[in-house]
């Protein structure tokens, strides 16, 4: 299992347990442990008692601890998005994974091959013959003589990546079982674009339709001759939704156990924001506006700014390393201050920082390394 603390004590600059986050230099990226557990334990029994196997997405933590929690609490292994997540996660000793991204270009595809070498149980998508073709080639030449686990990715509506429905997922998924180092194990289909979709009946029925062309190809595969065993989709947006289509057999979900402004707009307030980032006033800029030490180098700006958890306070980004707070009245802040800040999209925001404080009541309990930082490839 991964270390659960990491030992700082020889870093100058060294928070360990026990500390109050209020000792914390900032930004500091601080995770309410009984908010976090909360999410976990809403997710988990909510979805664990429908039977489907709950693999959440690792590319929203990026933390092999994180990973291992979930699997504790009910998880069945982990996504992936990257290869080089992957082998950061199997260096952890976290091998259950599925790589939810093609595996694309020479480069790429020769790291596959070494992290195939030595953990036979990643799964890997693939979406296109040239894709599958470089694969199969060189695990051959690499004297491997196993096949690796492989869903076909299906468009389902999203138009990121996956083959479309209908005749060219038979026909690729034909030429895939045609490889002598690929295995067709089974079926993703991942419906990015309705995670945010506002109201929950809306999102449902939207949902649903794609869930119903991903588990019709599940059927239609099996009729031409494929054993499909994992039909896998969804996010913290849909996947409570998806797990009721009959056929579907894993759920995908990453943001839940964090979730941001975006999301909360989106989904409600069925997950709490358990993680903010916080940060220290440095000076004041007139009777009703301060500037913090959070800006663009700290908190992402892609799913609109990010919102202070304390009531009152309107974010702007004053650059890199700088925002603003500004107020009508009632509120005050002054120089040394601190605020708790909430991110507006977590995954990316998360991949801006080292470390996790977790705490409860303001208290250190465990630091986490956010270890795949910065891994995109
Ligand atoms: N599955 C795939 C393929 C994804 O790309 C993502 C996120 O982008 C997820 C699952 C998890 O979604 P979320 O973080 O919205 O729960
Ligand atoms: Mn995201």
């Amino acid at each position: 299992h991964p270390q659960l603390i990491i030992n700082t004590a020889t870093m100058p600059y060294s928070p360990t347990v026990g500390d109050p986050i209020s000792s914390l230099d900032t930004p500091s990226m601080v995770v309410d442990l009984d908010l976090m557990e909360q999410n976990i334990q809403s997710l988990m029994s909510q979805l664990l008692p429908t039977g489907i196997n709950i693999r959440p997405h690792s590319k929203t933590t990026k933390s092999a601890i994180l990973a291992q929690k979930l699997i504790t609490a009910g998880a069945k292994g982990a996504c992936v998005a990257k290869l080089s997540e992957a082998e950061v996660m199997c260096s952890k000793g976290l091998t259950d994974l599925l790589i939810t991204c093609e595996i694309i270009g020479p480069a790429k595809v020769a790291r596959l091959v070494e992290l195939f070498r030595q953990h036979r149980e990643v799964r890997i998508v693939v979406d296109s013959e040239e894709g599958a073709r470089a694969i199969d080639a060189a695990i051959g030449e690499a004297g491997i003589e196993d096949r690796i686990l492989s869903l076909i990715d299906l468009d389902v509506g999203l138009h990121r990546t996956g083959v479309q429905p209908g005749e060219p997922v038979l026909r690729l998924a034909k030429t895939v079982a045609g490889l002598k180092h690929l295995k067709v194990i089974g079926v993703q289909g991942y419906e990015g674009h309705l995670q945010h979709v506002h109201g929950a009946e809306e999102r449902k029925r939207m949902c649903l339709e794609s869930m119903k062309i991903l588990v019709d190809t599940a059927e239609a595969l099996r009729k031409d001759g494929h054993q499909i065993d994992v039909v896998t989709t969804g996010g913290t947006g849909t996947a409570e939704f998806c797990v009721t289509m009959p056929g579907v057999t894993e759920v995908q979900p990453g943001s839940f156990l964090f979730m941001d402004t975006d999301y909360r707009n989106a989904v409600g307030t069925k997950y709490s924001n358990s993680l903010t980032i916080l940060a220290t006033v440095i000076s004041k800029q007139g009777p009703k506006s301060i500037t913090i030490d959070a800006g663009l180098k700290s908190l992402t700006t892609d799913s609109g700014l990010a919102e202070c958890k304390t009531l009152g306070f309107t974010y702007g980004v004053l650059g890199d390393e700088h925002g603003s707070l500004s107020w009508t009245d009632g509120a005050d802040l002054k120089i040394g201050d601190r605020v708790e800040m909430i991110p507006s999209h977590i995954d990316p925001t998360i991949n801006l920082h080292d470390f996790y404080y977790a705490h409860r009541n303001g208290i250190i309990e465990e630091i986490w390394p956010v270890d795949a930082r910065g891994k995109v490839q």
